[in-house]
């Protein structure tokens, strides 16, 4: 489903349409991270200042995992957006692009997977849902909660066009072990609601402000487009 207003617009100015760009590191690490186990990972893509969709960084948030699910813990969460914003970062570069991996071929979006995009992204102005499989097909999606709303598939590249660090395996795997957990399955393994994936959506412990979530009744410009 193309959004008819994007179209417009990216004819009018001559813009390409929206690509999620990884860096080679980044692109690696979550290579990596996948692998590492027979789960599921998570995580948040961290981008670049000045282009929301250029990922720099995939970090992981404690959590409890399955073949089939990912469910973060809250407070990990918490933690983590304090840290982006100490280091300088603004929302909309680290709570945006939700990253995960599928231990098998497919990268489509389970059922749980559009509940939890709905119910934790829903109230921002944009999201992206990203999906990497472990036999290498991704899945993207930019979803819009401005004006009538809506989403697309957006490609996804490995963009070598910047200075990008080196791999560093040790601190990723020590990344991983940190915050990982496989779940303990309980019921029926297979179904899709086995698992409440990330049962408090971040909780109590983020103030909308902090999310970049327009208040309400409160008059502020909107965030740029990610593109
Ligand atoms: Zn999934």
């Amino acid at each position: 489903m193309i959004h008819p207003e994007l179209n417009l617009k990216c004819r009018q100015t001559g813009k390409r349409a929206p690509v999620l760009r990884l860096t080679p590191t980044a692109w690696a690490k979550l290579l990596f991270l996948r692998d590492l186990g027979e789960t599921e990972v998570g995580g948040f893509g961290i981008a670049a200042a000045d282009d929301l969709l250029r990922i720099e960084n995939v970090e992981l948030v404690r959590q409890s995992c399955t073949p089939a699910s990912v469910a973060f813990d809250d407070e990990s969460v918490a933690d983590f957006f304090d840290r982006q914003v100490d280091a300088g970062h603004r929302p909309e570069q680290f709570g945006r692009v939700w990253v995960h991996t599928h231990p098998g071929n497919g990268p489509e979006p389970s059922t749980t997977d559009e509940d939890t995009f709905a119910r934790v992204f829903g109230r921002t102005e944009w999201a992206v849902m990203f999906i990497l499989a472990r036999g290498g097909a991704s899945y993207a999606r930019l979803a819009f909660h401005v004006g009538p709303g809506g989403s697309l598939l957006i490609p996804v590249e490995v963009d070598f066009g910047w200075e990008f660090p080196a791999t560093n395996h040790a601190a990723w795997q020590e990344e991983y072990h940190a915050y990982v957990n496989e779940a303990v399955p309980v019921g029926n393994v297979l179904g899709p609601s086995f698992i409440d994936d990330w049962p408090g959506g971040w909780g109590g412990f983020l103030d909308d402000e902090l999310l970049g979530i327009r208040p309400r009744n409160q008059e502020r410009q909107p965030d740029a487009l990610p593109f």
